[in-house]
């Protein structure tokens, strides 16, 4: 079966036994399930163990990923935390040197306290990959492909150099979704998603998901979830599965508007580089084109100024000034000074994206109206007095809509 076709027939389209047949699986909304005796449970006794809800949701985002076992947390996160199920005090983690500002903030302050130590290295030469690992190294983390600078990483590559070290291989697949890109069948040990990105897509869930092959892996993760109580609640379970069915239309149109947005900003004068791997020239995009079927929505692009930048993004209207990605309005945002802001200070030098980069999240939205609203924003940088004063990172909303009004 194809992914378009499964993401609107997932297996278990009726919770098996409801008498009523619902043709979506209803929203079970207790704590706990009766039981006939004291000695006899049932499938389910407390929904922190086990929901129908959710079992729904972790079965259908496991046969996307082309997993045996799907864990659904309150946060992507959550999921991301649930990796050191596989450490112990001692060991590392070898991190690509592209991720997410708050998996660095876990697994380097938080996961400090735990006596686990994180590496970050730069991972896009899978054949260096094995000299930069150590004997405490269990565990290799990357994104298929980074956020925000958009950083190809050769999952089949690094899954053989896991492998053959003996550490397990977590792929982050948030930013390219099981529609483009299946990591475990490339080798990878445990995927991970943001679900609150492309998965639901609606920007009203924040959600994690964990998929893993291994039986073994399964076995521990299940263990941790329902121990440490940090499952997705059912009614996020049931918007997360009402999004997932329109994962293919909505990516299909989100990344061929990327792409002309991509072009759109690559010939613009006022842009000094554009980040987006169906971009040519882009580094990694032989990899990718290999690995990925398509290039994911994300747009990431440099000024050369964090005030241009910063004008820019506010005087877009149509792309709102907001973290996140994936949903289906478009938005803009500075990592740096906001998804990324979570850097610690002492580690930004080294590990924050440059000041100037914006990253665009494209949406559904009709393209011309995309590029009309960058076109618009952009123009105005050749008007010195419509050039923001604020620092990047504060910016007042007054001002913005000050901004905003079109000519
Ligand atoms: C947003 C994001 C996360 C964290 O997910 P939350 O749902 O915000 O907890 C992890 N990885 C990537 C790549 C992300 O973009």
């Amino acid at each position: 079966m194809n992914i378009e076709t499964r993401l609107v027939h997932p297996q278990h389209q009726s919770i098996q036994g409801d008498r009523f047949r619902a043709s979506v699986p209803p929203v079970y909304k207790t704590a706990t399930f009766d039981q006939d005796s004291p000695l006899a449970f049932g499938q389910y006794d407390y929904a922190r163990s086990g929901n129908p809800t959710r079992d729904a949701l972790e079965t259908q985002v496991a046969a996307l990923e082309g997993g045996t076992r799907a864990f659904a947390y309150a946060s992507g996160v959550a999921a991301l935390d649930a990796i050191a199920t596989f450490l112990r005090p001692g060991d590392e983690i070898v991190v690509s040197r592209d991720v997410y500002g708050g998996t660095f903030r876990l697994f380097t302050q938080a996961w400090a306290k735990r006596g686990i130590t994180a590496r970050y290295e730069d991972l896009t030469d899978a054949a260096a990959v094995s000299g930069l690992l150590s004997a405490r190294t269990k565990v290799i983390h990357a994104e298929a492909l980074g956020n925000p600078m958009q950083t190809v990483c050769d999952v089949a590559a690094l899954a053989e150099v896991a492998r053959r070290h003996g550490a397990l291989l977590s792929i982050d697949n948030t930013s390219l979704t099981p529609l483009n890109i299946r990591p475990l069948e490339l080798g990878a040990d445990i995927v991970l998603h943001s679900a609150t990105k492309f998965l639901n897509g609606h920007g009203d869930v924040t959600a994690g998901v964990l998929t893993v092959r291994d039986d073994a892996l399964a076995k521990e993760l299940a263990f941790h979830h329902n121990a440490e109580g940090v499952a997705l609640p059912a009614r996020d379970c049931a918007a997360l599965l009402r999004g997932l069915q329109t994962l293919a239309l909505r990516l299909d149109r989100q990344q061929a508007s990327a792409l002309v947005v991509a072009r759109f900003l690559a010939g613009h004068p006022h842009v000094k580089r554009v980040l987006f791997p169906g971009l040519d020239g882009h580094a990694g995009q032989g990899v990718h084109r290999a690995q990925s079927r398509g290039d994911g929505a994300v747009v990431s692009f440099e000024t050369g100024s964090a005030e241009a930048s910063s004008a820019i993004v506010q005087a877009l209207t149509l792309f709102a000034t907001r973290v996140s990605f994936g949903s289906v309005s478009s938005s803009a945002s500075m990592p740096c000074w906001m998804s990324h802001k979570s850097i610690p200070a002492s580690a930004r030098a080294e590990h924050a994206p440059p000041a100037d980069l914006v990253r665009l999240s494209i949406g559904i939205e009709h393209v011309q109206d995309l590029l009309d609203d960058l076109a618009v924003a952009l123009a105005r940088l050749d008007a010195p007095e419509s050039v923001a004063t604020d620092s990047p990172g504060r910016v007042h909303r007054s001002h913005k809509h000050a901004v905003r009004s079109r000519p």
